[in-house]
């Protein structure tokens, strides 16, 4: 069962609190959602259709499941009786199960979904997926990973322990869910009062794989995920609404490149390796100077295609004007765009976000160099749904650390 918590109905910024975790029993029938076009081809050949049905059978599927959204086999009424029988008792059309979903004051909505643990008998994992309505656009905030590998150490989701990557299934599965819940399908209507874009287009117009872990640490399941989420034929997001958002692996940048071809955001967040060794660790492995050479020459950059650069606002740490000086003189030559990111605390950490005075002045010097330089209004902090406090729930908050996080999103 899905739990609704509207935030206007509740004490502002409450926190859900999460239904107990029984054991997970994974499902028997494995889901066609995430397969690739090869892969349901082999689906469908395994389930006795002839070769030279495959092609047309396997364009069917893809139409009913991407562009109708239908969660039944009996729902696709032009595949024959006895196809859809057949799929039913091999396959499901299942995505990730939504265990909770928090609707901020502000529109945003935060869905936490359970996955079956990677063995069995291991108690099932988190991930949280986040939509963020604007006035013209909506934008998907997508997780590629359980947790991250790696360990920054302003980001909140860099202190949990449990770690495993997502399948292509879990990925794609998050678009789906999310336009499941906001009635995103042909015929669906989004739900009272919903905060929605009003052109009487899409639902979710734009993804940013921004959430939970780092997506090149995952490289083929994300890739896989976003050319499904791209297929024109399917759910048809364009590559150009797709942001990958990286801290910096380098070796596998020229192939999402060349591999997926999305928009690229890189966190850089600091102008020196020393600092910049503290703060994102893998910068001891790929430091800024390797960074930037594979910003030069990532597969179609142009002015028309330009790299963002996201920079987290950390007081007295990363946000002098002579950061912002360097910061311009590193990126030259480089398409770029500058993406200010205000610093959202979480219990424990070291850092506070900057003065707002500062960030406005840092963003003038940046504006005044001729970059667009927009500060990210952090959105949904009622429901810690911002940047970096996205932290699965299988590793339960203490009681004090709950109450941290509900008394710091009151605040603001
Ligand atoms: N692992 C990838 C993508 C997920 S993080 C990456 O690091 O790029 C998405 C963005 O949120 C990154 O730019 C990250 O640096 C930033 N972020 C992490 N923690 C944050 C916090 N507490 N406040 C603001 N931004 C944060
Ligand atoms: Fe992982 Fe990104 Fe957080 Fe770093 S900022 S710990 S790479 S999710």
């Amino acid at each position: 069962m899905v739990t609704i918590l509207q935030a206007e109905q509740a004490p502002r910024g409450l926190v859900l609190e999460k239904t107990a975790l029984e054991r997970y029993v994974p499902p028997a029938k494995p889901s066609l959602v995430g397969l690739s076009r090869a892969q349901l081809a082999d689906a469908l050949g395994d389930i006795g259709v002839g070769e030279r049905q495959r092609k047309m059978r396997v364009q069917q599927l893809w139409n009913w499941i991407y562009v109708r959204g239908v969660t039944r086999f009996t729902a696709m009424t032009s595949v024959s009786k006895d196809l859809r029988v057949a799929l039913e008792e091999r396959f499901t059309l299942e995505r990730p199960e939504v265990v909770a979903e928090q609707v901020s004051v502000d529109g945003t909505r935060k869905w936490l979904l359970r996955l079956p643990g990677e063995h069995e008998g291991e108690r099932p994992h988190e991930v949280e997926c986040v939509y963020i309505p604007d006035s013209g656009r909506a934008t998907l905030c997508v997780s590629s990973q359980v947790g991250c590998t790696l360990t920054c150490t302003f980001c909140h989701t860099g202190t949990q322990r449990l770690v495993r990557n997502l399948t292509p299934g879990e990925i794609v599965g998050q678009v789906m869910v999310a336009r499941d819940r906001l009635g995103d399908w042909p015929g669906g209507t989004p739900p009272e009062g919903a905060i929605v874009p009003t052109d009487g287009g899409r639902l979710v117009t734009n993804i940013v794989m921004m959430g939970m872990g780092e997506p090149l640490y995952n490289f083929e399941a994300v890739r896989d995920a976003l050319l499904i989420v791209s297929d024109g034929d399917g759910i048809g997001i364009s590559k150009r609404r797709i942001t990958l958002s990286t801290s910096g692996v380098v070796p596998n940048i020229a192939r999402a490149g060349d591999e997926i071809g999305t928009m690229l955001a890189i966190s850089l967040h600091a102008v020196r390796d020393e600092l910049r060794d503290e703060l994102v660790p893998l910068n001891r492995k790929y430091p800024i100077a390797e960074l930037l050479d594979a910003c030069r020459n990532y597969p179609g950059v142009s002015n028309a295609k330009r790299i963002t650069f996201e920079y987290v606002m950390l007081k007295d740490v990363n946000d002098s004007l002579a950061d912002a000086k360097a910061l311009i003189k590193l990126l030259k030559g480089i398409p770029a765009k500058i993406n200010l990111i205000p610093f959202n605390p979480w219990p424990g950490t070291r850092y506070e976000c900057s003065e707002w005075e500062q960030i406005e002045k840092f963003s003038e010097y940046i504006f005044n160099a001729g970059y667009s330089s927009p500060v990210r209004t952090p959105r949904g902090r009622d429901i810690l749904a911002a940047c970096g406090q996205l932290k699965s729930a299988t590793e339960k908050l203490s009681a004090r650390e709950r109450m941290a996080l509900r008394a710091m999103a009151m605040t603001d």
